[in-house]
């Protein structure tokens, strides 16, 4: 265990794999204590669930630096566990599941320690999660899409709460019954534990203002839930939109082609109904299709990789 001068850190595998010619998959948490006492708090903030999602990644590496060096005037009151990469292996390859053990890992949870390999590796990230009294489990998009920074979480005021704190610009809820089979916040919610899941930007890349925007916005969680304190409030954070079952509209492709959105999309944007999010273009025979809004609602999610089917998602907006 390493000191530094506020806190007790320390970089620590919590689970390792060894792969049949000589690699490994290793998991390594970065754990924040206190120096002295700690309240009854203990948070887990893990990422790359899914290997080829990178934003997760140099977010953890801003938060983990930040306790490393914890500024004047800042305390660490609880328990911080950071688990920057749930799947190196995959992150290596630029793939989203787990390579050679092939599944998505996030839906193994809760796992098995005495299963096969990917319940044994979800089962250890479990195990580790499953201590705390708060998740936080950062994901991108995929690269088909462009996420607006946004918190989803179970339809519960403290959760909503919490969410806020984060500051993103969407607050996605829904009701219990509705979380993934598999994914880790349904298997900590089943044993009472609540999940925060950050989406932001897009898979295989990498943007550093919503990677900054997600990391002050983890500071204000952790000093709102009380496990840190510190300067008061470093970020303005926008009014959230609130999305919910019931007015998120989906917009798909009716035909297939290549997507080209139309020059004044902005994400965040408002848009009118029957406005044109752009078209959809058959280079072959030269048909064009408009693809419009149904509705008026904001921009949340929008297609950046342009080859699209008929019934591939375009576009989600939220009506309010
Ligand atoms: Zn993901």
């Amino acid at each position: 265990m390493v000191l530094s001068a506020p806190v007790l850190f320390e970089c620590k595998p919590v689970f390792t794999l060894d792969l049949p010619f000589g690699q490994q998959i290793r998991l390594l948490n970065h754990r924040f204590e206190p120096r002295r006492g700690s309240s009854a708090l203990e948070i887990t903030i893990l990422t790359g669930l899914h290997g080829d999602e990178l934003d997760g990644g140099y977010i953890c590496h801003l938060l983990s630096q930040f306790l490393q060096r914890l500024p004047a005037g800042w305390l660490l009151r609880g328990i911080v566990n950071i688990l920057p990469n749930a799947n190196p292996l995959g992150t290596s390859l630029g793939q989203r599941s787990v390579p050679v053990l092939g599944s998505d890992l996030n839906r193994n949870f809760p796992g098995d320690p005495q299963g096969n390999e990917i319940e044994r590796l979800a089962a250890s990230i479990y195990q580790l999660a499953a201590r705390s009294t708060v998740c936080v489990d950062i994901h991108s998009s995929n690269s088909f899409l462009e996420e607006l920074p946004q918190t989803r979480v179970v339809h519960e005021p403290q959760v909503l709460k919490w969410a806020g704190t984060l500051g993103l610009d969407v607050i996605w809820s829904h009701s219990a019954h509705n979380w993934i089979p598999g994914t880790i916040a349904k298997a900590l919610f089943s044993r009472g534990i609540h999940t925060l899941v950050v989406e932001v930007g897009t898979g295989r890349r990498l943007n550093r203002v919503h990677c900054e925007r997600v990391f002050r916005g983890l500071l204000q969680f952790l000093q709102a839930i009380d496990v840190l304190s510190g300067q008061p409030t470093i970020y303005s954070a926008p009014q959230p939109l609130y999305a919910t079952e019931a007015n998120v509209i989906h917009i798909n492709a009716e035909v297939g082609g290549l997507f080209v959105p139309h020059p004044a999309l902005v994400l965040g944007g408002h848009l009118h109904r029957g406005a044109r999010l752009g078209q959809v273009i058959d280079t072959l025979s030269g048909e064009q299709t408009d693809v419009t809004t149904p509705i008026d609602g904001y921009l949340f999610t929008l297609r950046v990789h342009p080859v699209v089917y008929a019934g591939s998602l375009v576009a989600r907006l939220i009506h309010v």
